[in-house]
């Protein structure tokens, strides 16, 4: 499908938009192209108004021009000054009913790409989030090569597609050297279709466009078909030379994959020019959104200064900073990072260390890890074996080392949470006994604090993350918190650990770090255990571990942006209303025929599949329930995932209220699509 809207911006204010628009226009009506116009914010001047007449066209001002102030000024100060309330939607529901109506729309924007609309919103935004494509006015003449340039340049930059550039004689004169060659060099150096020039008129009417402008303007151009994405030819290539993680590779050959392209805020756009909204983010790891301008360009700035040095012999800047602020964002036990790539390593190094800190102070019976039932800590051997789920642990047996799975309690599907609860702390009495016992020869405790994620978001009972610490406070076990999929929000504070007050010896981090932009781990500890590594080099008590890309600048200035827009955004805080908006929503959930338990803790859900609840039956896992309903989402414009017959709902943190709600919505849609018709 070849988008049928143009945005047309300028290199400047004055540089003949309307002009250009209206003329552009007119040549696409003597063709019988039906083009309607649309200029979305106009601060004072007729220009609207004329393009309307001039074009003969019958909508409703309000329609073409929805929001007008009579001063001429910036937006963004226009409409302030006259209290008129700025709202994209309302700009998006215009333009949809003149795409109905026309073959083409041209969208004029307000002086150029970077004049502000609103309270962080620029021209640039709204071009984006209408999905247009641009044109380019730029004025015919010396001086024009840099700012047409920079447009072009900034366009790009933010993944906006430009068609072309069309110019504009500004006086009438003789066209000398620059107006001859300007728009070559800017073909040139801008990679760019020039459309043309329009000369100087001194005023225009249709006659006179069309005498002096037909032919002379390349309109094939603008909707010229870029080298679309093939979408056959992918996932034929995808079958042919990938192999998916977690998934059994026969299933995935029989279906159809979606091929993610593109990504905005809190949608996935497919190759298909679908777009989709990120249930899960992305994994669990995104946090303020796809494509977000400060990471995005953090990224690319540090992209300008160094992609990669190593931290074996070398310090470099971003990874120093970044260690900085997370000691100084997480529980204030911990004084000291230890960086990696993935939530796997951030564990593996975890363990490594709370191993051989006894070894080095000489305890060196105390080795054993405790972990917990249904933990998991990643796919890595030595994360695999502080592992709770049974299915992943099987197979490699023999390969992992011996642990300590502690038996905790399964919420049922059919509710309960009272028993869940008592049998839970029954459990961590009997840890007690057994670190009485068995202190001496334990060296750490690991947990996902409040939720166990994998497991199928099991929250833990109010208390037991506090109860759990203090036990190995009492019997000098380390803890070692494992918030990869429970930090930066997830849970509704920075940090789980924080809403029990806990200060772990060991805390690891990875998914939400870069926010889902890049790859990156921090394994945080304590002041005492870095200093049981602190020994004169004969002694060999180093720690031996390192990755080639551990400290990995482009994925630190990621982070740090992450973290920058933590506090000026205040995204802990807007999350509030959020998660209780969310949890409202939930409860409508909750009656339909089969669906059972429902867990949240912040923005981590988990809706339970079942089969019959008056019976307590549940779905046999060879069913895939959550599978089939997973798949079935996507139908109502929602990518999610499921654990088993658990549906997962971790939307990024950034997400609307609205968005929140069409989650829901396409969920119990989903949800009585494949339960309730046994057709899906
Ligand atoms: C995802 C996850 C991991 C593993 O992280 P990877 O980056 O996939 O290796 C470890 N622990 C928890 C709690 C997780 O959710």
């Amino acid at each position: 499908m070849i988008k049928r809207s143009i945005f047309i911006t300028g290199t400047d204010t004055g540089v003949g938009k309307t002009f250009a628009t209206c003329a552009l226009a007119t040549l696409f009506q003597e063709r019988g192209v039906k083009v309607g116009v649309m200029k979305p914010f106009q601060c004072a001047g007729s220009d609207a108004f004329d393009l309307k007449n001039n074009l003969g066209l019958d909508d409703a001002m309000e329609s073409i021009n929805p929001y007008f102030a009579s001063e001429p000024l910036s937006p963004h100060i226009a409409f302030r000054r006259e209290k008129i309330k700025i709202s994209i939607e309302y700009i998006k529901d215009c333009l949809a009913r003149l795409q109905k109506k026309y073959d083409v729309v041209l969208v004029e924007g307000a002086g150029g790409l970077l004049v502000p609309i609103k309270e962080r919103y620029l021209m640039i935004d709204l071009a984006r989030d209408l999905d247009l494509d641009v044109v380019i006015v730029a004025r015919l003449g010396l001086g024009t090569i840099n700012h047409t340039l920079l447009t072009i340049e900034q366009a790009r930059s933010r993944g906006l597609s430009v068609r072309g550039v069309i110019f504009n004689e500004p006086t009438l004169s003789k066209r000398k050297i620059p107006e001859k060659t300007n728009p070559l060099a800017i073909r040139k150096y801008g990679s760019v279709n020039i459309l043309g020039t329009i000369p100087y008129f001194k005023d225009i009417s249709r006659q006179k466009i069309l005498k002096r402008l037909k032919g002379n303007i390349a309109l094939d151009k603008i909707f010229q078909q870029e080298e679309r994405l093939n979408t056959q030819k992918l996932v034929r290539d995808d079958k042919t030379y990938l192999w998916h993680p977690f998934t059994q590779m026969k299933d995935w050959l029989a279906q159809e994959p979606l091929v993610v392209e593109a990504a905005r805020e809190c949608y996935l756009k497919s190759t298909e020019g679908r777009w989709y909204i990120d249930g899960v983010s992305s994994l669990w790891v995104n946090v303020h959104g796809h494509c977000h301008p400060k990471i995005n360009g953090a990224i690319a700035r540090q992209a300008q200064k160094v992609a990669h040095s190593t931290l074996l012999g070398l310090a470099n800047v971003p990874s120093i900073e970044l260690a900085r602020r997370l000691v100084a964002i997480a529980p204030k036990s911990l004084t000291k990072v230890f960086y990696s790539d993935s939530g796997s390593t951030a564990v593996e190094i975890a363990v490594k260390i709370a191993y051989q800190y006894w070894q080095n102070i000489g305890k060196k019976k105390k080795k054993m890890i405790v972990h917990f039932a249904h933990s998991y800590h990643g796919d890595t051997l030595g994360s695999v074996s502080v592992g709770g789920i049974d299915l992943f642990h099987k197979v490699y047996h023999d390969l992992i080392f011996q642990a300590v799975q502690w038996p905790t309690p399964f919420p049922s599907a059919f509710g309960a949470a009272k028993d869940f609860s008592r049998s839970f702390f029954i459990s961590l009495r009997k840890l007690e006994q057994y670190l009485k016992k068995e202190h001496h020869r334990t060296a750490a405790v690991i947990v996902e604090p409040l939720v166990q994620g994998a497991a199928g978001m099991v929250v833990w009972p109010q208390g037991a993350l506090k109860k759990l610490s203090d036990l190995c406070r009492a019997y000098d076990v380390l803890l070692i918190a494992d918030e990869v999929a429970t930090g930066f929000g997830r849970t509704g504070t920075m940090f789980a650990c924080e809403q029990e007050k806990v200060c772990p010896d060991i805390l690891c981090l990875a998914k939400g770090l870069t926010a889902g932009y890049l790859p990156l781990a921090a394994t945080l500890t304590s002041e005492r255990i870095y200093q049981g590594f602190l020994f004169d080099y004969k002694e060999q008590k180093t720690f031996f571990h390192g990755h080639t890309y551990t400290g990995n600048p482009l994925a630190c200035a990621a982070a740090l942006a992450n973290l920058e827009i933590f506090a000026k955004e205040k995204t802990i805080q807007k999350l509030q209303p959020k998660i209780k908006f969310l949890t409202k929503e939930l409860r409508s959930l909750k009656n339909l025929l089969h669906v059972g338990n429902i867990r949240q803790k912040g923005f981590m859900v988990g809706i339970d599949l079942v089969k019959d609840k008056a019976r307590h039956l549940e779905y046999h896992w060879e069913e895939k329930m959550g599978v089939k309903v997973c798949a079935r989402v996507r139908h109502y414009g929602v990518i999610l995932r499921p654990l088993g017959n658990t549906i997962v709902l971790m939307p990024p943190l950034a997400i609307s209220k609205q968005d929140l709600k069409k989650i829901i919505v396409a969920t119990a849609r989903a949800i009585r699509d494949v339960t309730e018709y046994a057709s899906f």
